[in-house]
């Protein structure tokens, strides 16, 4: 048995119940890295490249926080994870394209790192044929591989079916491995906010000034972009001009979209990147379609390695004072 490092950011939290599914039916333990810290956070800061955008800098840390504990950490090359046909061309932000390569130049007396290339555009089977890869690598048979790929694809299905309940990823998991209580739902919300851009900043409550739990200690229902189903936002992709490059950011883009259409929605909430190149366009056409749809409160938070939780209350506050005094004047 092998000990597999995930580390605990970027794409964990939206694919990580089937890749802990996957290997643990392939008899394989698997070792996730600790919240984030600020220990963390400077570990990622001394060794990527000066550069890097804050997310790829805090996934360095995270590779050091697990890299003594395991065997080989699990660092896919996400390349696409989707045929965007109509909607034009999308990868993966070219960050994540060049990570496995960046980790293992930055750091030194880390594991191997299983870097499986992942372009799902290349067809209908090109998922299994990754997971064979990985398989092919620990040693497994196609069988074995076969079983455990069903098996994880039925809890990566479970998964998502609870986010389409409005539930967090991070609660979606408690529910699937913890055994945790699902979370009481906020009966009578004071106000309901969409809180859209990266999952790997939205679901990180340390890297994102714990606007989160901020804002459910504020009585506010939060909505995500990960809640919705493909359906909805394919929707919102035929509703804009041209769709952008790079997958998560067209899915903070639709998903503001969708809720900024919705009555019930009373503001947005766009946590973005510092140092993030696509996110410089992101921001902007948010701005623009806010204004163009009636003037929805929008508030953008960029966050970095020194984004302290008191600045961020303040601004987060002054949007919901704001937004409780025009609620309560229509
Ligand atoms: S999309 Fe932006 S924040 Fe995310 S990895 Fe790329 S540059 Fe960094």
């Amino acid at each position: 048995m092998s000990r597999i490092g995930i580390p605990r950011t970027l794409a964990y939290f939206i694919y990580f119940p089937f890749w802990k599914v996957f290997f643990e039916e392939l008899n394989q333990e698997v070792i996730v890295s600790s919240p984030t810290t600020r220990e963390i956070m400077d570990d990622g800061v001394r060794d990527a490249v000066t550069d890097a955008c804050i997310p790829i800098k805090l996934y360095h840390g995270h590779v050091a926080d697990i890299a003594s504990q395991v065997d080989y950490i699990f660092g896919p090359r996400l390349v696409s994870v989707r045929k965007h046909g109509d909607f034009g061309t999308e990868t993966f932000c070219p960050k994540f394209l060049g990570l496995p390569d960046m980790v293992r130049l930055s750091m030194d007396n880390i594991p191997e790192i299983i870097d499986v290339r992942v372009d799902l555009k290349q067809g209908k089977d090109e998922f299994f044929k990754v997971c064979s890869r990985v398989g092919v690598f620990l040693g497994k048979s196609e069988k074995e591989v076969k079983k455990a790929y069903h098996r994880a694809l039925k809890v990566q299905k479970r998964f998502k079916k609870l986010l389409y309940q409005n539930i967090m990823p991070p609660d979606a998991m408690d529910i699937l491995f913890a055994q945790g209580e699902r979370k009481p739902l906020i009966a009578q919300p004071d106000l309901q906010i969409a809180v859209v851009g990266y999952p790997y900043v939205i679901y990180d409550d340390y890297i994102n000034g714990r606007i989160v739990s901020l804002l459910e200690k504020e009585n506010v229902k939060i909505y995500t972009q990960d809640m919705l189903s493909d359906k909805i936002m394919n929707r919102q992709a035929r509703n804009i001009p041209k769709s952008m490059f790079w997958y998560f950011s067209n899915r903070a883009v639709y998903g503001a979209l969708h809720y900024m259409q919705q009555k019930n929605i009373d503001g947005i909430i766009h946590i973005t990147a510092f140092a993030c190149g696509p996110d410089a366009i992101v921001d902007r056409l948010l701005e623009i379609e806010a204004k163009r749809h009636g003037q929805v409160p929008y508030l953008a938070i960029m966050v970095d390695e020194h984004t302290g939780d008191a600045g961020v209350r303040t601004r987060v506050e002054a949007f919901l004072d704001m937004l409780r005094f025009r609620k309560d004047k229509s």
